[in-house]
């Protein structure tokens, strides 16, 4: 009798243990279009394995990593962008969930730790000397042109304006996102959020 409440409860934790890594496995799985909100948290200690060094101009020269595909998008954006004189600078990439802590302070405006969009590695803040990450960045030719260009590049306006109540965040004309240049025109183009884009 023993040995079947033996077998029975070996049985129960080899099921748990597979249930919990085949979570780890999915929270790992490099998937562009991953939802981060405040609906979706991110698992504490997931970091992206193909992180890269910010070679390209960063505020007051910041270490600044973020995943690889979206570094070598960037620099696309950055250098096209450059061709119609509008200078960006990365003010932000990946953030650690330790990182996050030491940052958070109001959930309006940045994410709680472990609800940030920037620990998956795919998200940049985009700073202009002029205005820094504001709302008026909206009005600029910089953020005009990022709104309007992004896409061809990979990106979207994470946080655009009048879809607060969706995204549960104000206005963020800096945060860019990527997605992939094939979902990155279906959302520019529909006027979407992600959120919208993934019903
Ligand atoms: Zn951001």
């Amino acid at each position: 009798m023993k040995n079947i409440y033996m077998i029975i409860l070996s049985l129960v934790l080899l099921i748990i243990l597979l249930l919990l890594k085949s979570t780890v496995e999915v929270n790992i799985k490099n998937n562009y279009l991953q939802l981060v909100n405040k609906d979706n948290p991110i698992s504490s200690n997931y970091e992206p394995s193909n992180l890269v060094l910010v070679n390209i101009p960063t505020i007051i020269d910041k270490t600044i990593y973020i995943c690889d595909p979206v570094l070598q998008a960037y620099e696309e954006l950055y250098l096209n962008a450059l061709e119609k004189n509008i200078k960006f600078f990365v003010f932000s990439g990946f953030r650690s969930f330790s990182y996050q802590e030491e940052i958070f302070i109001n959930e309006y405006i940045t994410a709680r730790p472990g609800y940030s969009k920037h620990q998956i590695g795919l998200a940049l803040d985009i700073y202009t000397p002029d205005v820094g990450l504001t709302e008026a960045l909206g009005e600029l030719p910089e953020g005009i042109w990022l709104e309007h260009h992004a896409h061809e590049y990979g990106f979207i306006i994470r946080y655009p304006k009048g879809k607060e109540d969706i995204t549960k965040y104000v206005y963020e004309p800096w945060h860019i996102r990527y997605v992939g240049k094939h979902h990155a025109r279906k959302i520019y183009e529909g006027n979407l959020t992600l959120e919208e884009y993934l019903e």
